[in-house]
């Protein structure tokens, strides 16, 4: 898994621009199928790649916390947000509360998530191959490809089964 994800920024510097052509015709003609197409490519892959051998993700980028997101994991800590906030969080320039430092600070070495219950809405649904009106977020997928060999297995995938 670690020579895939090595390779992977250079996969997909390689395939972006077949992909940008490919998510702009996306966008102006989404096939009527295609939330279930998603579906059905996010579950196979996943059958397929297992996070646990890789969390790249965790590793490289992290999520960002939404404040039911920090409500949460600071009450899991038994701390008040602020002091969650002080702890672990910083303002990115979108003005986004965001890790300090990456990898995550949850992430154990053994690449299992220490705070996995209660994890932010962005680490759950990431990398958002499955959710609807995908071709909404081909700007932030064309990134993703770059961090997630499964995103990068979907997107090539997808351009073998849908025809524009
Ligand atoms: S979501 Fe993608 S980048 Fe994150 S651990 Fe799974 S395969 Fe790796
Ligand atoms: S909170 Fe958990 S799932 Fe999210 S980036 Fe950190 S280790 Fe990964």
């Amino acid at each position: 898994m670690q020579d895939i994800i090595n390779n992977l920024p250079k996969l997909a510097k390689d395939k972006h621009k077949e992909n940008k052509t490919f998510f702009s015709k996306l966008k102006k003609k989404p096939p009527k199928q295609l939330d279930y197409l998603m579906q059905e490519l996010h579950e196979r892959e996943f059958q397929q790649t297992d996070c646990l051998e890789c969390a790249n993700c965790c590793k490289t980028t992290g999520p960002l916390f939404t404040d039911k997101d920090i409500e949460r994991i600071a009450k899991h800590f038994r701390q008040k947000p602020s002091q969650f906030i002080d702890n672990y969080l910083r303002i990115d320039e979108d003005k986004d509360y965001v890790l300090q430092s990456v990898p995550c600070v949850f992430l154990g070495e053994d690449n299992y998530c220490s705070i996995y219950e209660v994890r932010p809405k962005a680490c759950r649904e990431f990398p958002h191959t499955d959710r609807k009106k995908f071709q909404q977020i081909s700007n932030l997928t064309l990134k993703n490809v770059a961090i997630c060999p499964a995103a990068f297995n979907i997107v090539e995938e997808m351009k073998k089964r849908i025809k524009i």
